[in-house]
C-alpha cells in the first residue's frame, strides 16, 4: 500500500516525473500476460513511452498534442485512460477502469491502484486492453486505420483468452474446463465480471 499512498499524492492528471519505485516495475514480469505487453506495461509504468508529450519534451516533434482528439497533450495518462478513444475503449470492455476513484490519479497512481485491487486475472486483462489501446492508438496514427472501441476491447478479450488457454494446457488439461470467459461488452453495453470460475 505504500506506494498506492505514495502515488494518490497527485491527483491533477499529469505524470509523475520522479522514477517508479522498483517493485512497480518488477511485477510485471509475473503478471499473467504475453511477453510483448509486459513489454508494453513496462515502458508505460517508467513513463518512456513514445507518446507526443515524450517526444515534445525530447525536441523530437513539436506538437505534444494528441493526434487522436487534439484535446490535450498526449502524455500516457492521456494516451491509454483519459482520450476520448481510450474511455470508449475502457467503458465496453467491462472492467472496473475507474475503481475507486482512481481514474483522477495520475498514471502510476492509477496503474498502483487497479493492481491493488484488482484480482491477479482481472490486472492481466487491464493490461491486455492497456496494450490494446495504444495499439490502436498506433494503427491510427500511423497507417490511418481507425478501428472501433468495441474492436480494440474484443481483441485484448481474446488475447488474454488465448494466452490463458495456452497456459492451461500446458499445466494440466483438466484446468482448461475451469476458465474464465472474459468477452467485453458490445459498445454502449455495461457488464460487470464477477464469477471467474466454476469450482
Ligand atoms: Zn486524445
Amino acid at each position: 500500500m505504500d506506494h498506492l499512498r505514495r502515488s494518490q499524492g497527485n491527483v491533477t492528471g499529469e505524470s509523475s516525473t520522479s522514477a517508479p519505485a522498483q517493485d512497480e516495475c518488477n511485477f510485471i514480469w509475473k503478471q499473467m500476460v504475453l511477453n510483448k505487453v509486459k513489454h508494453f506495461a513496462w515502458r508505460a509504468v517508467k513513463g518512456i513511452l513514445p507518446t507526443r508529450e515524450g517526444l515534445a519534451r525530447r525536441k523530437v516533434v513539436e506538437d505534444p498534442l494528441c493526434p487522436l482528439c487534439g484535446q490535450a497533450e498526449e502524455s500516457i495518462v492521456h494516451c491509454l485512460r483519459d482520450c476520448p478513444f481510450a474511455k470508449r475503449v475502457w467503458q465496453v470492455s467491462g472492467l472496473d477502469w475507474q475503481g475507486s476513484g482512481s481514474w483522477l490519479l495520475d498514471f502510476r497512481g492509477w496503474w498502483n491502484a487497479l493492481h491493488q485491487h484488482a484480482d491477479k486475472e482481472v490486472f492481466a486483462q487491464m493490461l491486455m486492453t492497456l496494450w490494446a489501446i495504444w495499439n490502436g492508438r498506433n494503427k491510427w496514427v500511423f497507417e490511418g486505420i481507425r478501428e472501433e472501441p468495441c474492436v480494440l476491447a474484443g481483441k485484448a478479450g481474446i488475447l488474454w483468452q488465448d494466452f490463458m488457454e495456452a497456459v492451461a494446457k500446458q499445466e494440466t488439461p483438466s484446468r482448461s474446463g475451469l476458465l474464465v470467459r472474459w468477452r467485453p461488452s458490445r459498445a454502449g453495453v455495461f457488464k460487470i465480471n464477477v464469477d471467474r470460475c466454476i469450482v
